[in-house]
C-alpha cells in the first residue's frame, strides 16, 4: 500500500512523465543556473559537476592563450591579485618596522628626560 502511494506521488510529480531521474533520485546533479535562475535538473555527467549542456564535457583550457582567456575572463578588477597582495604585506611590513622603530626613539628620548612623557 504504502509503495503504490509512493509510486503515485511519483507519478504525479513526474507530471506523468515516467523519468529516471525524479526528484527521489539520489545522484549528483548538474549545478548550473539556468538562464530563468533556476537549478538545472539533468544528472551530472559521471565524474563531474555538470551536464553535457552546461560544459560538463569540457577538458578545460589547453593552451597557455585559452588559460590566459580564462584568467582575464574571471578578472573583477585586479585590486587583490596576487602581486598586489604581496606589495600590500609588503607595506604593512614595512609601517611596522618604522612605527616599532618610532616607538623605540620615542623611549629613548622620554628615558633621556628631553620629552614629557605624556
Ligand atoms: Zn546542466
Amino acid at each position: 500500500m504504502d509503495g503504490e502511494t509512493s509510486k503515485l506521488a511519483y507519478f504525479n510529480l513526474t507530471k506523468g512523465i515516467p523519468w529516471r531521474f525524479g526528484p527521489a533520485w539520489p545522484g549528483q546533479r548538474c549545478l548550473a543556473k539556468t538562464r530563468r535562475g533556476t537549478a538545472c535538473l539533468k544528472p551530472a555527467l559521471k565524474g563531474k559537476t555538470r551536464c553535457a549542456l552546461h560544459g560538463g564535457r569540457s577538458t578545460g583550457p589547453r593552451t597557455q592563450r585559452g588559460l590566459q582567456r580564462i584568467s582575464e575572463a574571471n578578472l573583477k578588477h585586479g585590486r587583490q591579485t596576487k602581486d598586489k597582495l604581496a606589495a600590500q604585506r609588503h607595506a604593512a611590513e614595512v609601517g611596522r618596522r618604522v612605527m616599532g622603530e618610532l616607538k623605540r626613539l620615542e623611549q629613548q628620548i622620554v628615558d633621556a628626560g628631553l620629552m614629557p612623557d605624556d
